[in-house]
């Protein structure tokens, strides 16, 4: 019998757990051709989200848990959760019931069928504000204009990897993930299929506008070089501009005799080129914090349990 590991990242979700169970249950019973692992990864839960995944475990063994030791992001905790899952496909899960779990045997089928990354694609989002759907759709817009390889549109976590799609994210080490765009670059065979986002069924979103930039900037960077590039075509017109304009300065100045002018005209140019090359510092800096990070070599998440036994980081 194949093995259908379900990866659910939670953080601070006791009042959705609940519900996510019964869906989950449902959908096992539904499904019986297949061996269910249900593996939450608790990504350093202040509330009792924890205490409750281990009642759960206590009735039904298919139940699993990874305990980070805090808070290192759901990134990470879908990272972590490709590390301990054992079966033959992953399906990441939110835990607020925002990708409804039913859709999950239409997944299987295509699996079945040969597809490697089946990927539920929203064709409406309840219960979230125009100006986050607005800069979600701009954010996919950028990223694939900076890119060759192909972003999947409205798409968010929610989806089915073969085996070989989990080993290739596995070998996939760095420590500011952008998950979207490492789906795309790994490719294989991918299918979409299309469904209504649902409202958080409980509890209050982990996002906030803060995180969402941060994500941004990261997804940016850490899949394309071309901001780097940005600097060069920047350079070139304003290296124009400014040799013409001293030379009409001090033409001028020649002529007329007159200091003040230009003067203040330097001052001027002093600002608008401080100006840039602030920015492009900003940029090089970005990615001097990148290799800052990699080149430190940490383990991108600590985990304190996995089911009952600790662990010893060894
Ligand atoms: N999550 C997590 N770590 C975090 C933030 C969120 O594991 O630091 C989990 C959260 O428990 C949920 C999923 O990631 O299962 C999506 O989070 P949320 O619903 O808050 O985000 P949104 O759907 O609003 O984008
Ligand atoms: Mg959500």
């Amino acid at each position: 019998m194949k093995k259908i590991s379900i990866i659910i990242p939670a953080y601070n979700e006791e009042e959705a757990i609940p519900h996510l169970m019964k869906r989950i249950n449902k959908l096992m019973d539904f499904v019986d051709k297949y061996e269910f692992e249900i593996l939450f990864v608790n990504d350093g839960s202040k509330d009792k989200t924890l205490d409750l995944i281990k009642e759960y475990r206590k009735e039904d063994k298919r139940i699993n848990y990874v305990d980070f030791s805090r808070n290192f992001g759901k990134e990470t905790a879908m990272i972590a959760g490709l590390d301990y899952a054992t079966g033959d496909c992953a399906i990441f899960l939110d835990a607020d019931l925002q990708d409804p779990p039913e859709l999950i045997p239409d997944m299987i089928e295509y699996w079945e069928k040969g597809y490697d990354d089946v990927y539920a694609q929203r064709r409406t989002r309840k219960g979230e504000s125009w100006l986050k759907k607005f800069t979600s759709k701009m954010y996919y817009r950028v990223l694939q204009s900076l890119t060759k390889v192909e972003i999947q549109k409205d798409t968010g976590d929610f989806r089915l990897l073969d085996r070989r799609c989990m080993n290739a994210l596995k070998k996939m080490r760095e420590s500011q993930r952008c998950s979207k765009s490492m789906f795309s670059w790994i490719g294989y065979k991918k299918k979409a299929i299309s469904y209504d986002r649902d409202p958080r069924i409980a509890g209050k979103t982990k996002w906030n506008y803060g995180k969402l930039i941060n994500l941004a900037i990261d997804g940016i960077t850490s899949f394309t070089t071309s901001p780097l590039r940005l600097s060069v075509y920047l350079a070139i017109p304003t290296f124009i501009t400014l040799i013409a304009y001293f030379v009409y300065v001090i033409v001028k100045c020649a002529r007329l005799n007159v200091v003040i002018e230009a003067f203040q005209a330097i001052i001027l140019l002093v600002l608008f080129f401080s100006g840039i090359q602030i920015m492009l510092f900003g940029i090089v800096g970005e990615y001097l914090g990148r290799i800052f990070n990699e080149t430190k070599n940490r383990p991108i998440y600590l985990v304190n349990e996995y089911n009952e036994e600790k662990e010893m980081n060894e």
